[in-house]
């Protein structure tokens, strides 16, 4: 008799782009494939410093069971964070640390979703978050995007005739998009969450990630410009992007109801996120280095998504189409098929591994109706030079 596994499962396939993943190993490939940060980034000495005062300091703390909501001191440089960046009046008890965004995802589908549910998100959006909502039954909903992100007059149509329990977007520099959700239409996601009564669900790991002027204020900061739109927005952060990945430190801002009963799923999932993760971020928030952590990982990424755009243009000219992201990791991009060119990047993919340089097909990326001529490129792990050959490797493949 084989195992019988529950049927919730049956929902979810292993993600296509995980087969792409076990080719990345071939020695001298040049990877825009990867989600990751650049390793070579990471504040180590910062890092150091923080775990040994973590340690020293207060070693209950940080090696002891810990409060499923977090460690206190690290929610109290949580909440000055995001109050530093517009939230007001944000207090440590209105969020809780999680074990990544992405277990703040994995809670609200748990908290939110009964098989059957509608949930909207944008087409592409984050493809852990499709398959997470999915794994717990939900007919996952795409609301089309453009440069500006999510078409809010579409989006409203798709709330009206589906009714989702929620909507879940990446404003700031999405995953995979690089799209901008505009100050206009921000402001307008939080009429529709307070008209319709639907709850936004904001994603912003990439926030802090701008190369030149800052992006709007988070839809969280937002809220304070429309009246009774608060409860109607959670809001996920996270330290992996410009701090590390590997900590697993991130947090969820909601309403106290949805938060406790976050809190309480957490508590039979992982009891609370290491403490001792929890106490470096926090020595390390305390430490005053973000700052200049925050303005050398802008100005590195930047350099590097300029130079993906410079080669882009100049390798592949109008059989690809794009627009510059102004901060993240991705450029997303779709092919033409100018002068009898290539139009699948599937195919592409595979003759691209076949010249040594590696992307993500865009396709996975879309909960409803893929569209087979995008593509993602992250720009966050090869330097200057590496992106440039990299592109013109793309560029004969195509
Ligand atoms: N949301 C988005 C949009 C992401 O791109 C990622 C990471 N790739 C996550 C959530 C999860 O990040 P983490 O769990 O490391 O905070």
């Amino acid at each position: 008799m084989p195992l019988s596994f529950a049927s919730r499962l049956d929902n979810v396939e292993t993600s296509a782009i995980r087969e792409l993943f076990k080719l990345l190993g071939k020695p001298g490939i040049i990877s825009f494939a990867g989600g990751f940060p650049d390793s070579a980034m990471f504040d180590v000495e910062g890092l150091r410093e923080a775990s040994q005062r973590a340690l020293a300091e207060e070693p209950g703390g940080a090696l002891q069971y810990g409060a499923t909501e977090g460690y206190e001191p690290l929610r109290t440089q949580l909440a000055a964070f995001e109050r530093s960046k517009g939230v007001a009046d944000l207090e440590p008890h209105q969020l809780i640390v999680t074990t990544g965004s992405q277990q703040a995802l994995d809670l609200l589908g748990k908290t939110m979703i009964d098989p059957g549910d509608k949930v909207i998100v944008e087409g592409p959006t984050f493809l852990a978050t499709i398959q997470c909502f999915r794994l717990y039954g939900a007919d996952v909903q795409s609301a089309p995007i453009d440069a500006h992100g999510v078409q809010v007059d579409r989006l409203e149509e798709m709330i009206k005739e589906h009714k989702p329990k929620f909507v879940y977007l990446i404003p700031t520099f999405g995953n995979p998009s690089g799209a901008l959700l505009s100050l206009e239409r921000r402001r307008k996601v939080l009429e529709l969450a307070v008209k319709y009564k639907v709850l936004i669900v904001e994603d912003d790991p990439y926030g802090d990630l701008y190369f030149g002027e800052a992006p709007p204020p988070s839809i969280l900061a937002l809220t304070k410009e429309v009246p009774g739109s608060r409860e109607w927005v959670a809001h996920c952060g996270s330290m992996s992007k410009v701090l590390s990945p590997g900590l697993r430190v991130g947090w969820l801002v909601a309403q106290p109801e949805l938060l406790a009963k976050a809190t309480m799923c957490k508590q039979f999932s992982d009891a609370h996120t290491s403490t001792f993760a929890q106490a470096t971020a926090a020595q390390y928030l305390k430490s005053g280095r973000m700052p200049e952590t925050l303005k050398n990982v802008r100005r590195k990424y930047g350099e590097r998504a300029s130079v993906m755009a410079e080669s882009l243009r100049k390798e592949l000219g109008d059989a690809i189409e794009f627009t510059a992201p102004q901060g993240g990791l991705f450029f997303w991009a779709r092919l033409t098929g100018a002068g009898g060119k290539l139009k699948d990047a599937n195919v592409l993919a595979k003759r691209a591994i076949e010249n040594n340089v590696a992307f993500v097909p865009g396709a996975p990326f879309f909960a409803k109706d893929p569209d087979v001529a995008t593509l993602r490129l992250s720009f966050a792990t090869a330097d200057v030079e590496k992106t440039r050959e990299g592109i013109a490797r793309l560029a004969k493949a195509l």
